[in-house]
């Protein structure tokens, strides 16, 4: 079996994933979201990437003998606002009891959208206000230890005090303080020092610790759940490239200042576009999961889009794209039927194993759906996470669709017998521009709806 391979951002270079921590046994841990709202299509990207290789490591290993982690970040000021703007809207209930049901209707929502996208669940999913008490002891003996100090109620990292700040992303702390969007605030003794705990208001969350009551910053959360789930040291830690800095930099400065291993391979997935473009509210071509879903838009044709490019490179979402996964997964359909998956094609894992080819395996697929393998087939399409789609009967269409089919049908019948052919033809090239099948048989016109059926076209027929 091929060995797996994997880029590890830290190292600039594909790098073997043995020898792991724990012999036979991989641990990975993704940073999750942050639950204020839906998932957007972006957060899609890394859940979907990260669970192939999931998928790919309990093939390998054993369905028991892999550790996956993937954090909820939920203590955050935008969950915050949703809840005070609840409260301000009349809704009742304290700040606190608010912001958890905020948080909860998230998480919810998560889940349900990630599983309609094929996404299984991690091993864990730790809440980052579970897990309070570990973040507070780290950070007392960060201070312990010299890497942080306490200034108005705050708790900050001294980045100059651990020397490979920086490595990660390959730049060097002067570097960094020219190009970043820092806070510069007044308790800091050093700029690019960041925030490990920070006071809170009565209305915001707090809990009580050695410098008050107060929350603790993001990246602690991080390097805390992690150890307390995985250990000191485990083999694999994820998330998108929008990550790497500050948020993957300052979890390994705080980690490695408590001596711990930490993480040795550091994976990172490109952003997500839309249309060629940055996704973004204010170009209007901003969408969650759940939008797309609700179109009609398959769970399973959105997995097939994202996974046809490879993780590293920026991915483009088109509905184009979604036209013609849909078509295949149909197609696929009718070669599977309800063959069992038989042995995993080598050629499959090899692809898989060599840093999450999944664009490769998806070759692999059409290959395989060519040379009529429904048996390897069904087994590739098993270790991606990608359902199939059943070809669309006429049984699932709405009623009146059917009815404005049948009028134009006969509309059809109409022109030819009078001899008008200009709308005979309009109406033949109508039918194919919707992606109606229409067949003249002895027994009159029959017809049946293509993979790109859109009835929209067919309504300006009329
Ligand atoms: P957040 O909730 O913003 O912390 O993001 C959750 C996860 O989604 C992180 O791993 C981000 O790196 C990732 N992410 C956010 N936006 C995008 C995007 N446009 N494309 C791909 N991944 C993204
Ligand atoms: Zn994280």
């Amino acid at each position: 079996m091929a060995e797996i391979q994997l880029y590890n951002t830290a190292a600039r270079a594909k790098v073997p994933l043995e020898p792991l921590v724990t012999p036979g046994h991989p641990k990975m841990y993704v940073c999750g979201p942050t639950v204020y709202d839906r998932a957007h299509l972006g957060n899609a990207r890394p859940a979907i990437v990260f669970d192939v290789l999931y998928r790919l490591l309990r093939h390998t290993y054993g369905a028991e003998n892999v550790t996956y982690v993937r954090n909820f970040t939920d203590v955050d000021d935008k969950i915050n606002a949703e809840a005070r703007r609840r409260m301000e809207a009349g809704t009742p209930g304290t700040m606190e009891e608010l912001i958890r049901a905020r948080s909860d209707e998230t998480i919810a929502w998560y889940l349900e959208d990630m599983a309609a996208v094929g996404v299984s669940e991690p091993d864990e999913m730790p809440r980052a206000t579970e897990y309070i008490g570990q973040m507070v002891a780290m950070i007392a003996a960060l201070i312990e230890r010299g890497h942080a100090y306490e200034a108005e109620g705050h708790v900050l990292f001294a980045v100059r005090s651990y020397d490979a700040y920086g490595k990660l992303s390959g730049r060097s702390v002067d570097d960094m303080i020219a190009g970043a969007r820092v806070e510069v605030a007044p308790y800091k003794a050093d700029p690019m020092d960041f925030v490990l705990w920070k006071p809170s208001s009565a209305e915001e969350p707090g809990w009580d610790s050695p410098w008050g009551r107060g929350r603790p910053g993001w990246h602690i959360e991080c390097s805390a759940m992690a150890a307390d789930l995985l250990g000191e040291s485990f083999d694999i830690h994820g998330g998108g490239n929008d990550l790497i800095f500050p948020h993957h930099e300052n979890e390994i400065a705080q980690s490695k200042c408590m001596n711990h291993a930490f993480a040795r391979i550091w994976m990172h997935n490109e952003m997500l576009q839309v249309e060629g473009k940055k996704m973004s509210k204010s170009l209007g071509n901003f969408f969650t999961v759940r939008d797309l879903l609700d179109q009609g838009v398959p769970g399973e044709v959105i997995r097939f889009v994202m996974l046809s490019t490879h993780y590293r490179k920026p991915m483009d979402w088109t509905t184009e794209k979604a036209r013609e996964a849909e078509a295949t997964l149909r197609k696929w359909h009718g070669i599977v039927g309800d063959t069992a998956p038989g042995n995993l094609p080598e050629a499959v894992i090899d692809a898989l194993s060599d840093d999450l080819n999944t664009a490769g395996a998806i070759a692999e697929l059409h290959r395989l759906a060519r040379d009529g393998d429904a048996a390897g087939l069904a087994a590739g399409l098993d270790i991606l996470g990608i359902g199939l789609l059943p070809p669309e009967s006429a049984g699932e269409i709405p009623n009146d669709v059917r009815t404005l089919i049948e009028t134009l049908i006969d509309a059809r019948r109409t022109a030819r017998a009078e001899k008008d052919f200009a709308r005979a033809d309009a109406l033949r090239d109508g039918f194919a521009a919707a992606g109606l099948i229409v067949k003249d048989t002895s027994e009159g016109a029959e017809w049946e709806i293509g993979p790109d059926f859109d009835p929209a076209r067919l309504e300006a027929l009329t």
